[in-house]
């Protein structure tokens, strides 16, 4: 019975912390993703707990987000924050602690689902030491990240080997998009069972706002036309792709172009370094009376920006998924977005927006002149963006396909088990 398989189990997202503020450097669409598919599951019935490790010493241990769902965080290294790269020497205490935990609390969780490579080491461990059932999701490979980056990090070859025996070991690999899935087919190895099962977003969270709601909370002018970013400021975000695109737009001087580029940053930290050179290209460009930086956006306040764009920008040079795509598209905003990994899945172009080469500011400048000339046309991409979403990318539908997925493994160990006893 499917449903007397529904128990404890845990998401593993070491450095991914979903209890924390979302947008800045090293927290975006995992932290997201992780949060709401644990939130969704818990709707369904799963007791949830997801570990992530303390990343400062004023954090609480445990933050309780509903009934049956919670963060854990658990002492791997310094209580501060470490960058990605300089992890893995803490992984086996977070192994440790994590069996610990579980000792303490006399929880024994069946099944992982681990977040990221860091955390695939961490689930590989629990198997070998429990012979726990792990589902897998990427969430960035590194056989594609390595291919586009001129310095390769010291930590490089652990993390493709590590990438590679969990797709070959683990019980199933969740891959949000096709193009994902193919990746790791002709990247990382032709072994291993993958699913696809995409990312998701909150539909009732991001639709509710109109345009004339957005544009009024924002204080935007109705003719103003407007151009959105949102996310990290990483170089391989492409926001410098944007910026130089709508340097070149022909409705420049003709119409009241506005760009927004919203997401957290820290001053002295990359992403704060990566937000100061933008601004100077902002500069150079002359845009800057036409530009703002809001910062952070939260989530009450995002479903706003997108609703009051004529057009959002997705410039990344790659992308496994991409969380902001399917945000606006649920706004009912198109979405101009690079010809890369998960926005070729989520992007339908010429019906819910427009693909480009990545970092072809020519490409990109056509593309948003073309929606910004053509208001009508922007709405009807808008309108059939919102129904992609409605039918492929909810939360609870994802959570709904993970759950089943999850059902079936336990329920394979069940039978397992009775054979053994019988
Ligand atoms: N985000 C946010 N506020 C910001 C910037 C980003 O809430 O100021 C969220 C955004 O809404 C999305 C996530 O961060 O849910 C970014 O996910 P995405 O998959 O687009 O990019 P990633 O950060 O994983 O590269």
């Amino acid at each position: 019975m499917v449903s007397t398989i529904k128990q404890h189990i845990a998401l593993i997202s070491v450095h991914g912390d979903p209890a924390i503020e979302i947008g800045k450097e090293e927290a975006g669409g995992q932290n997201v993703y992780v949060r709401q598919v644990g939130e969704a599951l818990a709707r369904l019935g799963w007791h949830v707990d997801m570990f992530t490790r303390f990343s400062s010493s004023e954090q609480s241990t445990i933050v309780q987000h509903s009934h049956n769902c919670r963060t854990i965080r658990l002492q791997a290294g310094p209580k501060e924050f470490v960058p990605r790269d300089n992890i893995f020497e803490y992984l086996p205490e977070f192994v440790e602690q994590l069996i610990k935990f579980q000792k303490q609390s006399g929880i024994t969780y069946r099944l992982v689902h681990t977040n990221y490579w860091l955390s695939s080491w961490v689930g590989m461990q629990l198997k070998k030491i429990q012979g726990v059932k792990q589902v897998h999701t990427y969430h960035s490979l590194g056989a594609v990240k390595y291919k586009s980056v001129t310095t390769i990090p010291m930590i490089a070859t652990m993390r493709l080997a590590t990438e590679k025996a969990v797709l070959e070991t683990g019980d199933r690999i969740v891959a949000t998009s096709p193009q994902e899935k193919e990746h790791m087919r002709s990247l990382v190895s032709s072994k291993g069972k993958i699913d696809i099962i995409p990312c998701g977003t909150n539909i009732d969270r991001f639709g509710r706002v109109s345009r004339e709601e957005g544009r009024q909370k924002l204080g935007i002018k109705p003719d103003s036309k407007v151009v959105l970013y949102v996310g990290r400021f990483d170089r391989r975000k492409g926001i410098e792709t944007l910026v130089r695109a709508v340097g070149r737009s022909q409705l420049r001087g003709k119409e009241d172009l506005q760009i927004i580029i919203g997401g957290g940053s820290r001053p002295g930290e990359s992403d704060g370094i990566e937000r100061d050179r933008i601004e100077g290209i902002v500069e150079e460009l002359g845009l800057r009376e036409m530009t703002t930086f809001p910062g952070r956006l939260d989530r009450d306040i995002l479903p706003f920006y997108y609703a009051a764009a004529d057009v959002t920008v997705v410039p990344s040079h790659y992308e496994p998924f991409g969380l902001v795509t399917i945000e606006a598209m649920a706004c009912r905003t198109p979405v101009v977005g690079s010809d890369v990994g998960g926005l070729q899945f989520t992007i339908v172009p010429a019906e819910t927006g427009l693909l480009c080469p990545p970092l072809d500011e020519v490409a990109f400048a056509n593309a948003i002149d073309r929606i910004l000339s053509n208001p009508e046309w922007g709405q009807k991409l808008g309108q059939a963006a919102r129904k992609r979403v409605e039918k492929m990318f909810s939360w609870d539908g994802v959570a709904s396909q993970l759950g089943e997925l999850y059902s079936n493994l336990l329920q394979q160990t069940a039978v397992g088990l009775q054979k053994v006893g019988a």
